[in-house]
């Protein structure tokens, strides 16, 4: 069976110090950098602040190719992560961020024996400028855009963000969003809640936004659009939505049709950890709607890839098999 992992994360193993670029001091401020303890292992940092241990499968292509021969994966889509992503930075250093990261996964892909590919990021924070990367991006081989959930305070019905997504569907670029600056960080800044709750909660937001404030029945069905965690907290709470929709006008928003209107027009991953959980998006969502997504190589990601979608029951072959490749290979035509 032919397996493809749409959501994945990589760093280069060093980058230019971009703090020291902007003016400040080294390794000050917030820009991310790694520091490496010299046997595969890193601690990224934020700054002087330890943000998470990873390892050279981050960076190194051969430890990818081999963990992923290990556990049957044939390709792999590798996205930058949300802490690069600096949409609270001025435009022309978010702009310089996106190209260092962009032109190095592309890399890190040159050395993956054709079963590597990469999504962009872009400076969302100014539209004009993520359209322009995001087709420079796709010119240079990139198969997709990776973008995170919010701009700030905006959401996903945001005009600016709106425009971005319009050009990418006129320009056939699938875009998978990720969450990230999650909510109500004071309250969950423990036992990692920002990840547990934080971030299912984020891309529920966001697709409740964009069907809310009429970002479906505004952009092309052209546009390729993929949540990832399985859509987080959104499709076992449809429910609740829909009946929101239908008994308060103030809960319609501009959405000229009920939420479950809108299925057919977004992708979730399968990043959900659990059987129930898989069976009851296939149901909602239908076969076709899903990708395969691990969340590799993060320690919250899923340690065996593919063991839920092989192993999951009551699956039919075709299912387990759309789920786990032939979807993406159609989203992002790899
Ligand atoms: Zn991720």
């Amino acid at each position: 069976m032919k397996v493809v992992d749409i959501h994945s994360h990589f760093f280069p193993k060093s980058w230019e110090d971009l703090s020291l670029k902007f003016g400040g001091l080294p390794h000050g401020g917030d820009w991310p950098w790694l520091r490496h303890a010299g046997d595969g292992k890193a601690m990224l940092m934020r700054g002087e602040q330890e943000f998470r241990p990873i390892y050279s499968a981050c960076w190194d292509p051969q430890v990818r190719l081999e963990e992923m021969a290990r556990d049957g994966v044939d390709k792999q889509i590798i996205s930058a992560t949300p802490i690069l992503f600096a949409y609270e930075k001025p435009v022309a250093q978010a702009l310089y961020c996106a190209q260092l990261f962009n032109d190095a996964a592309l890399e890190i892909c040159a050395a993956g024996q054709g079963k590597l590919f990469a999504m962009a990021q872009v400076p969302l924070q100014d539209a004009d400028t993520a359209c322009e990367e995001v087709s420079r991006a796709k010119k240079n081989g990139h198969v997709g855009v990776q973008i995170g959930n919010h701009v700030g305070l905006k959401n996903m019905d945001d005009s600016a963000v709106l425009t971005f997504l319009q050009h990418c569907a006129e320009q056939d670029i699938a875009v998978f969003v990720h969450p990230w600056d999650m909510m109500a960080s004071e309250r969950t800044k423990d036992y990692m809640m920002g990840w547990t709750v934080g971030m299912p909660a984020e891309t529920q937001l966001s697709i409740v936004s964009l069907i809310l404030g009429g970002g479906f029945d505004r952009l092309s069905d052209k546009l390729k659009i993929c949540f990832a965690h399985g859509g987080g907290s959104f499709a076992f709470l449809l429910g609740r939505l829909e009946n929101a929709w239908l008994h308060r006008d103030i809960a319609r928003g501009k959405s000229e049709h009920p939420p479950s209107h809108y299925l057919d027009r977004f992708y979730l991953d399968t990043a959900v950890f659990d059987g129930d959980a898989l069976q009851f998006l296939i149901k909602k969502m239908g076969e076709d709607r899903l990708m395969f997504g691990t969340d590799y190589p993060f320690p919250l990601g899923e340690q065996q890839m593919g063991q839920l979608i092989k192993t999951t029951p009551g699956l039919t072959e075709a299912t387990r098999q759309k789920l786990l490749a032939s979807n993406a290979e159609s989203f992002f035509g790899v």
